[in-house]
């Protein structure tokens, strides 16, 4: 994701302590895998903070795990879930899409990004042991969604073994949303050359009052 950043432009850093959210204008919240992320989180005592500084307004931009972590709710967790940093208006599946073996990549339809930073209307999209957003309240702006054939859905869901009865059978998941300052994408745009993503990201940190235009402001990831 740094590496990503950079180029767009942008210097990011590492963020792993509470503090260090203080000096920041923006955060990533990359992805991985979430439980760990959430067990990290606590042994580190994060969440007070990272759950303020996402009340606070800055941009926040989570990425799978990280799309998981700023879910208000979270279904297909191991036993006992997992606690999230909230503030988006949405249900996740944590491992919709399967486990590693269905990693996949498709091209998404992406209207929204294209009119806001040009390009395609069509993204490369990096799927790994990816979530996928089922609901999404009145306030969540869908930016992209992929479609699900019922026998697809059955067959990768029943891979997860649990909660499967909320996950439901639909026809399309949400893959990329925004609500306010809140980005959040199921896919990893950081692992395509294609840095599209990260420019809406830095639109949304410039409409939110931060430099960020290809100078030596920082970006940040936890
Ligand atoms: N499904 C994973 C999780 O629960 C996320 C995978 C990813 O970030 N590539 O954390």
């Amino acid at each position: 994701m740094l590496i990503a950043l950079r180029r767009v432009g942008v210097k990011g850093v590492e963020v792993r302590k509470s503090d260090e959210l203080d000096q920041i204008s923006a955060l990533i919240i990359p992805g991985g895998e979430s439980t760990t992320m959430s067990k990290l989180a606590h042994y580190h005592n994060l969440f007070p903070a990272l759950r303020d500084f996402v009340k606070s307004g800055k941009p926040v931009w989570g990425t799978c795990a990280g799309l998981i972590f700023l879910a208000d709710k979270a279904i297909g967790q191991k036993m006992g879930g997992q606690d999230l940093v909230g503030g988006l208006d949405c249900m996740v599946h944590r491992n919709y899409f399967g486990s590693q073996l269905q990693s996949f990549e498709t091209e998404l339809h992406v209207p929204k990004l294209a009119a806001k930073v040009g390009g395609p209307t069509s993204f490369r999209g990096v799927f790994i042991r990816a979530p996928a957003i089922l609901e999404a309240g009145p306030g969540v702006e869908i930016l992209a969604d992929y479609p699900v054939s019922s026998d697809k859905s059955s067959t990768l869901l029943s891979s997860d073994g649990t909660q499967q009865e909320e996950a439901g059978s639909r026809e399309k998941v949400i893959v990329a949303v925004k609500q306010g300052n809140l980005l959040a994408t199921a896919f990893h745009p950081e692992l395509t050359s294609d840095t599209r993503w990260h420019s809406f990201f830095l639109k949304m940190m410039e409409d939110n009052g931060v430099e960020s235009s290809f100078g030596d402001s920082t970006t940040e990831e936890a």
